[in-house]
Parts: C-alpha cells; sequence; structure tokens
C-alpha cells in the first residue's frame, strides 16, 4: 500500500509561514519539477520524504504591479498568467513562450524555476540581466537578495527552511532607451530543454553605451556573467569596432566553461554561446541608421 503523504495547503500566506516555521516542507507551487524529481514508478505516489506544503493558490503570491520604475511579480504567477499581463516585457514573454507546452505553463511558475535552480532554467537569463532581486519572507520578516547570490549551484538556493521567495522585483524596467534580448537554442522552438541560453541588455545614451549586460545559461553551473567584462564597454559607442567585439568574445571563451551531456556537447554549446554574444553586439536594431 503507498505510504501516507502530509500536506498542507493553508488559507493565507501567514498560516503558511507559520507552518514553515514550525516544520520543514517541501515547498509546491506548480509541482512540474518537484513532481518530476520524486517521481515513482508508474502507478506510485511520488516519493517525497518531507511534509508537502502547497503555496500556488496564495493570492498574496500572485500579484503583479509596479512601484515607480520597479516591477514586482508574484512567485507564483504561472507562466500563463505572466503571458496575459499587460506590465510583463515582452522580452520575458518571448523567453515564457519558449518554456515546455501550454499545460506546464498553466502549473510552473517564475518563482519555481528560479528556486530550482537548474543551469538550463529558461527565465534565468533575463532576470539575471534585469538585475532582479528576490523578496524572501519569513516569520521573522523580509529580506531582498540579489538573484546572483540567491542561486548558488545547480538546484541549490540560500533559502532558509522556513522562508518562501515572495516576489521577484526587476529593478528599473520601464527605463528608457534599454534594449533587451533573449535568445534560446534547443532541438525545437518551444518544448525542449535548453542547450544554450542567452540574454543580452544594452542601454544606450545617443551611440554612447551607458550600460551592457550578459548572461549565459546551461554553460555552467549556474548562469555565466561578469560584470569587469560588461564595463570594458561602458562608455563606448556604436557601432562597436571590431577589436571591441573580439575582446570580449575572447573574455567570455576564458570563462564559459560547459560539459556535454545528452542534450548537447560542450564544443557545440561555447561556440553557439560565442556567437549569439557575437550577434547581439553587431545587432542592428539599436545600431545608428
Ligand atoms: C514536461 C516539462 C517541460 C519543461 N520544460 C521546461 C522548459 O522548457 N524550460 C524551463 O526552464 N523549465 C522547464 N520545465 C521545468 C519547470 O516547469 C519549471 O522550472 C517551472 O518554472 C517550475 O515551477 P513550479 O511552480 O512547477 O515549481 P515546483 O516544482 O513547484 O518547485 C520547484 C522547486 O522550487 C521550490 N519552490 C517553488 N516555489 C517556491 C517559492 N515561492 N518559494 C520557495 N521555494 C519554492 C520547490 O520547493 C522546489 O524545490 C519543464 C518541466 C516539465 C515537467
Amino acid at each position: 500500500m503507498a505510504e501516507k503523504i502530509t500536506a498542507y495547503r493553508f488559507d493565507r500566506l501567514d498560516q503558511t509561514l507559520s507552518q514553515l516555521n514550525r516544520e520543514d516542507c517541501a515547498i509546491i507551487a506548480g509541482g512540474t519539477d518537484v513532481m518530476v524529481l520524486h517521481k515513482s514508478r508508474r502507478g506510485v505516489p511520488p516519493n517525497i520524504p518531507n511534509p508537502i506544503i502547497f503555496i500556488d493558490h496564495l493570492s498574496e503570491l500572485k500579484r503583479v504591479y509596479q512601484n515607480q520604475t520597479d516591477l514586482h511579480i508574484g512567485a507564483c504567477c504561472t507562466y500563463s498568467d505572466l503571458l496575459d499581463d499587460p506590465l510583463i516585457p515582452l522580452p520575458l514573454k518571448n523567453a515564457i513562450k519558449t518554456i515546455a507546452a501550454p499545460a506546464i505553463r498553466n502549473r510552473g511558475t517564475l518563482g519555481g524555476n528560479i528556486c530550482n535552480a537548474s543551469p538550463a532554467g529558461d527565465t534565468l537569463p533575463l532576470l539575471y540581466v534585469y538585475n532582479a532581486k528576490l523578496l524572501l519572507r519569513s516569520v521573522n520578516g523580509d529580506r531582498v537578495v540579489a538573484i546572483s547570490d540567491f542561486i548558488q549551484g545547480p538546484r541549490r538556493v540560500g533559502r532558509h527552511p522556513n522562508e518562501i521567495l515572495a516576489e521577484i522585483i526587476l529593478p528599473s524596467v520601464f527605463e528608457e532607451g534599454a534594449h533587451v534580448v533573449f535568445e534560446k537554442v534547443g532541438n525545437r522552438n518551444a518544448d525542449a530543454i535548453a542547450k544554450v541560453g542567452f540574454a543580452g541588455y544594452i542601454r544606450l545614451n545617443g551611440p554612447r553605451i551607458d550600460d551592457v549586460r550578459f548572461a549565459f545559461g546551461a554553460v555552467g553551473p549556474t548562469m555565466v556573467r561578469s560584470i569587469n567584462i560588461e564595463k570594458k564597454l561602458v562608455g563606448k559607442s556604436i557601432p562597436l569596432a571590431d577589436a571591441d567585439i573580439a575582446q570580449v568574445v575572447a573574455a567570455f571563451d576564458k570563462i564559459i566553461k560547459p560539459i556535454d551531456d545528452q542534450r548537447s556537447t560542450a564544443t557545440y554549446r561555447k561556440t553557439v554561446a560565442l556567437n549569439l554574444l557575437r550577434y547581439f553586439l553587431t545587432m542592428k536594431q539599436y545600431q545608428p541608421i
């Protein structure tokens, strides 16, 4: 006979946080990663060692709102919710459209993609270039951490057991002059895990680069981003000189260290990642005509 699983589903967030403070529970939002991670053989319920606690229905975790130039996204917004929301920036919608199929998008959440911390998580490169901050809530109060500090390795995040990721904050996302792209390379346009993910952000003042950011997914244990390399381009004018582009590409060549696995080879991943970077740096959309 199947083992019994203890499951909690409180009406309110404060009750949920109190329970998390009393007992170490496995949080389930959409469950699309948790159920796969703990799956047993066919017909047998998943083998989750801890009591489970559902959070996907909590309205406090499903709000999207704008606070001056910052965008706040509730961690339990599903991908389908976000596709329907007029405040969500187009590049993030473009990334979401590449994730799984509609059934999974109806369940999977942005908070789940972050807390699962897969190197191939499709929203992560964009969240890194948006300098996303995460609002973590517990009975002890709130704390805000940068996404790059929160994600520590594959499936490893800096979350205390009594905390819930409540909001994803995208600072200055409505700023003028920024150009953001997301590219995913997989076996097909959607419903495929990324071989390589790339996000690029550039903010111009006339031809001058005021800010530029790059993040690569699926080519290392976490997203690859280097503020030191980005800084080399700030203050330069577009179109960039070939030598500047070559210098940045060579710098990333040194720090991108992908692996071979069932989805791709390290050589393919690195070649494609650097090609995407080169393409972004020479893109016509934000170049003066
Ligand atoms: C068929 C299939 C296809 C998929 N395709 C893709 C794809 O193309 N691209 C992609 O990136 N992913 C894909 N995924 C993975 C998955 O759908 C996403 O990572 C999704 O965003 C996970 O969200 P969730 O709400 O289902 O997370 P869950 O499974 O509920 O949780 C994932 C992890 O995060 C924790 N967690 C969730 N929410 C919170 C929170 N608010 N606070 C604290 N901890 C939390 C959970 O405890 C768990 O450890 C796919 C999955 C399946 C099954």
